[in-house]
């Protein structure tokens, strides 16, 4: 059977089925093969890998996916697909569909159950309107995962590869780089799929690091401290912080700037990552206190 990557085969497919698109899921098919080699190569799918794939669609990516890999778990929310793509993956036994959203699955039980606990690889055309839920889910849950090679918006992809004192470096750019390094492997064009989206697409690859390459006491207070620091990024950041919730007076985070050998006045887009975790272990104890005092 000829690939879904040939654009006549999807359009044959859509007729045949009288499918709809559903905006409301995001979906953008691909029909480029040379956009689906790169992706799998820049994944390093091998025969021993389960891969798990977010939104299969009709399948398309799914079939090369079938081809490099051991198994592929793959996760799609739109029932009406159900049916095709048991027609589209007929000729590969090594796909285990499920229907569902992949934000209410157990991925780490589905890793322990099929892949006995090892990293998989997470290879997605991923639907634009929950890109960032899905990729901090997976991370913050620790499901063990070697890389995640996903296609998203690309002014995402750059969020996630900025860093400090460039316009794009934010708290997606801090919370993914804490758990993973990030490699934008290509642009997309959206003549690349079926419908056209409206925004421009990339891939990127995100690989897992063993260990986070920051050491920090307490990675929750760390990540309120970003989300407080460029919530209001303009500002310093004795203000952004104070005024973002984080329990500590402005005095306190000056003192500790100065204990880094920072201006009171820096703002939260000039720090690495490395100088939010310093921040935020001297600031964990002082904001503990204040907390304590509180009760
Ligand atoms: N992989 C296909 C391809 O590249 O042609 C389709 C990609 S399309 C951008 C996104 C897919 O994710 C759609 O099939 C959509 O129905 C599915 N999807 C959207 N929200 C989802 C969710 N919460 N859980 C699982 N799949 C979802």
């Amino acid at each position: 059977m000829e690939k879904l990557s040939n654009p006549q085969v999807t359009i044959e497919t859509i007729k045949k089925y009288d499918f709809a698109f559903q905006k409301k899921f995001g979906q953008n098919f691909l029909i480029d093969g040379h956009v689906l080699d790169k992706i799998i190569k820049a994944a390093g799918v091998t025969k021993e890998d389960m891969v798990l794939e977010i939104g299969p669609g009709f399948g398309t990516m799914t079939q090369y996916l079938a081809e490099a890999a051991r198994e592929v778990v793959a996760v799609e929310i739109d029932k009406a697909l159900i049916p095709i793509l048991t027609d589209t993956l007929q000729e590969y036994p090594n796909v285990t569909l499920i229907n569902d959203d992949i934000l209410k699955v157990d991925i780490g039980a589905l890793v322990r159950e099929k892949n006995g606990g090892r990293p998989v690889k997470v290879v997605a055309n991923l639907p634009y309107y929950i890109t960032t839920p899905i990729i901090m889910g997976l991370f913050e849950a620790h499901v063990p995962i070697d890389n995640m090679t996903v296609m998203v918006q690309k002014e995402v992809a750059a969020r996630m590869q900025a860093g400090p004192g460039t316009k794009d470096y934010g708290a997606l750019s801090l919370a993914v780089q804490y758990y993973a390094e990030p490699y934008i492997v290509a642009n997309v064009p959206p003549n690349c799929f079926i419908p056209r989206p409206g925004v421009g697409s990339a891939v990127i690859r995100l690989t897992r690091w063993e260990e986070p390459p920051v050491a920090v006491r307490d990675e929750s207070f760390l990540f309120s401290l970003v989300r407080a620091a460029f919530g209001q990024r303009r500002k310093t950041l004795p203000n952004s912080l104070v005024n973002g919730g984080v329990p500590v007076t402005k005095e306190a985070v000056a003192a500790a700037l100065h204990e880094m050998g920072l201006s009171e006045n820096v703002r939260g887009e000039a720090l690495t990552l490395a100088q939010f975790a310093r921040l935020s272990d001297l600031l964990r104890n002082i904001a503990g206190k204040m907390l304590m005092n509180k009760l």
